[in-house]
């Protein structure tokens, strides 16, 4: 007798969203996690009352497969606020649009005058990805993001100081070579619904998603080391888990080793160091990015933006850039400039390097792709859709669906 209709291996967001559709179609799932808690690369860990994401990572209010899941509000959100401050190369620019304050409006509009095809260029392409149907932005011609961005006439400075730090720190591309696509769907999330963090933590996330699942469909700590026609082995179990089906929700390079047809995504990494200050450096949940030389840093004070991830009378502070090699002295030397303050008393928390963050999106990236590899096998997760909570959550579920006409069919 199977053990399940379906076994899901890995418990990142992909296998989450994968679970509870095939457990809504009525099948029943065995989801199989090698850690002792799922999320994947969504994590948080607490560290001396400090609520540390495991890297820096915001979630988008807008996503429509979050929304299609789960209610948003059960997240106990908290907003970054709209816009950003850049530290160009000659001046310091004040881009929140969250802000009435004299000071902001005088620096917004300092911008718009100095920069006008750039101001217009910006307020274009916002108020178009915002409003048209998102097949559009999928069906478009694909291109590398900085091509785009020259072909609405953004100029290389803007380009430079804003836009480079500000990909950099979402799809840890320095280079600007993702996929426009990407570029004006994620766009298009952020101008929607901005950015947010759940009160207590990423991990919010996959808990409630784990919540949704039946008592008995996860089991964590259990490594599957390989997979056999319609049967999985997992670490120290004498026998073979059975099932009609087996998906594969690890990350790229994992399912590569379970399921031989499957290629190891290139990946693009990222540093995050967590900093302890007595006071914040900035008393604003707006992030601050590096465009005055090439770290292309993106910092925020992420107690301003929930406070609940600091205790009582104490700020923390993250900061991330696009590799996982840079020397953190020299990241608290570029940190006392952004916020123009002494670093020597902050206290460094923990830093995260993270080699394999997001799979590399290249222009011609197909958004989408098989979800049988083999009779009885599949895959799904962020390196087979977009790599992105989003990404993820719609591979989960996409393949899940197909899954689910595939056994109901037979
Ligand atoms: C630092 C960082 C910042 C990010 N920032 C953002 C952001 O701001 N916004 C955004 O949208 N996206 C962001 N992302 C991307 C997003 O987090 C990922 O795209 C998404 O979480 C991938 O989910 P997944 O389920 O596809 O894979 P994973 O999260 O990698 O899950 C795979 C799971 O499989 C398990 N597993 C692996 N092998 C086995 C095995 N043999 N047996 C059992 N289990 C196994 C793993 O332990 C893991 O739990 C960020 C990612 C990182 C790392």
């Amino acid at each position: 007798m199977d053990d399940a209709d379906v076994i899901v291996v890995g418990a990142g967001l992909a296998g989450l969203a994968a679970a509870i559709t095939l457990q809504t179609a009525g099948l029943q799932v065995l989801l199989l996690e090698q850690a002792d808690e799922v999320g994947g690369r969504v994590r948080t860990d607490e560290v001396d009352g400090f609520l540390l994401d495991r890297g820096f990572q915001v979630l988008l209010p807008a996503y429509p497969e979050l929304q299609r899941l789960l209610d948003p509000a059960a997240l106990d959100l908290r907003a970054f606020s709209r816009g950003v401050l850049v530290q160009g190369r000659d001046e310091r620019w004040d881009l929140s649009t969250a802000y009435r304050d004299k000071a902001t409006v005088a620096s917004l509009a300092r911008f718009a005058g100095k920069r006008p095809l750039d101001a217009l260029a910006v307020g274009a392409f916002s108020v178009r990805d915002a409003v048209v149907d998102a097949a559009r932005l999928r069906g478009a011609t694909p291109r590398e993001t900085g091509l785009e961005l020259s072909r609405w006439h953004v100029s290389q400075r803007t380009t430079e100081e804003i836009f480079q730090p500000f990909l950099a720190g979402v799809f840890l591309d320095p280079d600007l070579t993702t996929s426009s696509k990407m570029f004006h769907l994620l766009w298009r999330c952020f101008v929607r619904g901005g950015a947010a963090v759940p009160a207590n933590g990423m991990r919010a996330l996959p808990h409630a998603l784990a919540d949704l699942l039946a008592d008995d469909a996860l089991r964590l700590s259990t490594t599957v080391e390989s997979i056999e026609s319609g049967a999985v082995r997992t670490t120290g179990s004498a026998s073979p888990l059975k099932a009609r089906a087996v998906l594969v929700a690890t990350d790229g390079t994992d399912a590569s080793g379970l399921l031989p047809s499957v290629s190891a995504p290139d990946w693009r990494g990222v540093t995050t160091w967590y900093f302890a200050a007595p006071d914040a450096p900035l008393h604003r949940p707006t992030l601050l990015l590096d465009g005055a030389d090439g770290s292309l840093m993106n910092t925020v004070v992420m107690s301003e933006v929930a406070g609940t991830y600091a205790p009582p009378g104490r700020a923390l502070i993250a900061a991330s850039v696009p590799n996982t090699t840079f020397n953190t002295d020299v990241a608290r030397t570029l940190l006392s400039r952004l916020y123009q303050t002494s670093t020597s008393d902050w206290e460094l928390l923990k830093e995260y390097r993270i080699p394999r963050a997001l799979p590399r999106m290249t222009a011609n990236h197909l958004l989408t792709t098989p979800a049988k590899v083999a009779p009885g096998r599949y895959v799904c997760g962020d390196h087979r859709d977009t790599s992105s909570i989003q990404g993820a959550l719609f591979s989960g579920r996409r393949v899940a669906t197909a899954i689910a006409q595939d056994l109901t069919r037979h």
